[in-house]
């Protein structure tokens, strides 16, 4: 029997509830902490316990999983570093494991962004050219940590001094930091699946995400609100979203466009999920400000099926189950190369 594994966080619960109804055997690696939480699910079959999940490379805790499938997500991305998984992880990852580093380094995610014809917020390549609102962002994906806003190099510097002095920013993390324009107007997370077995492209589900302290601030006074320099991102959790029908067709050549441009400069291309996330503006144009190469956790909201995958299936559709659907279709055509890396 094939087995699918993936990590102890974000969208475990999901993928591997849909693995198992999908008839594979599930295996999840978890740190210390939250073993007994994920013992209450029944689907799991096997919990492999670690330290930290950068153990997933070493060698006797690849052995356990070698006969699984691994779909990575973003605590992946966020705590195994990114020269591991390239290199050292024998496991076959279901997608384009090389897309990772696409992702996580914000100079090679705009290329491919722009390679796909997106509209990006305007970069700052210094705190001296900062003339309009901007949004500081930190490397990785882990959930809008450490993001802040500035108006000005006065107001850049005062947060960062201000976040390092408390601890959200590290010293040593400063140069890294990724100055990008404040596009005002809606935060909308696509997210999309494309199958190498049919050269075909799904859209699955949309999210916005509920951020804090961001997602608080019409909740006090205003005379209050001019005391917060710098709103976090800190995401929380996920409400479902629906578009407008009209910016649907959109959606699809968005999504079509980056499959090409990522099969252009990125090996193999996308494989199964990927998430477009930005904002519209007031013309209702889709300003791009991240793209994810695998699941995101919106998908969680939508375990038990989409609005969107009800019209293409006629049984819920989470993204886990597609997921798995895709690979047990590749084991039967013996197509598995296509869809593992
Ligand atoms: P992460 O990749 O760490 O999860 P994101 O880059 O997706 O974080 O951004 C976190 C949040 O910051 C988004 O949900 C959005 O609200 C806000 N955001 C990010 N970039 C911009 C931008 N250029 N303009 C406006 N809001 C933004």
């Amino acid at each position: 029997m094939m087995k699918i594994s993936t990590l102890g966080s974000h969208c475990a619960l999901q993928l591997l509830k849909s693995a198992k109804d999908e008839g594979f055997h599930t295996l999840l690696l978890s740190d210390r902490k939250r073993k007994g939480f994920y013992g209450r699910f029944k689907f799991i079959d096997e919990i492999i316990v670690v330290d930290k999940f950068e153990d997933i490379a070493r060698e006797e805790i690849q052995d356990k999983f070698k006969d699984s499938i691994l779909i990575p997500h973003g605590t992946l991305i966020a705590q195994v570093p990114l020269d591991k998984v390239e290199r050292d992880l024998k496991i076959p990852i279901f997608g384009n494991k090389y897309l990772l580093r696409w992702e996580a380094d914000r100079t090679l995610k705009e290329k491919l962004l722009l390679e796909a014809k997106l509209k990006v917020p305007k970069r700052f390549s210094s705190p001296d050219e900062i003339d309009s609102l901007v949004i500081v962002k930190l490397p990785g994906a882990e959930g809008g940590r450490g993001y802040f806003l500035a108006y000005n190099k006065e107001s850049f510097e005062r947060n960062l001094k201000n976040l390092i002095k408390r601890g959200i920013i590290k010293k040593e993390e400063e140069d890294k930091l990724y100055i990008q324009e404040y596009v005002l107007g809606t935060p909308v997370f696509l997210h999309y699946f494309y199958s190498p077995l049919k050269d075909e492209l799904e859209l699955i589900s949309i999210d916005r995400r509920y951020e804090t302290i961001v997602d608080s601030i019409g909740r006090i006074p205003a005379t209050y609100q001019k005391n917060l320099d710098y709103p976090s991102y800190l995401v929380i959790g996920n409400f479902p979203l629906v578009l407008r029908e009209s910016l649907l067709p959109e959606v699809y050549s968005m999504g079509e466009e980056f499959v090409k441009a990522s099969k252009r400069l990125v090996g193999k291309g996308a494989i199964g999920p990927f998430c477009l996330e930005g904002v519209y503006n007031e013309k209702g144009e889709f300003i791009c400000f991240e793209f994810s190469g695998r699941i995101v956790a919106g998908t969680n909201l939508f375990i038990d099926g989409s609005p969107y995958t009800w019209l293409n299936y006629d049984e819920p559709m989470s993204m886990g189950k597609r997921i798995a659907r895709e690979i047990r279709r590749a084991i039967e055509l013996k197509e598995l190369d296509k869809i593992l890396t």
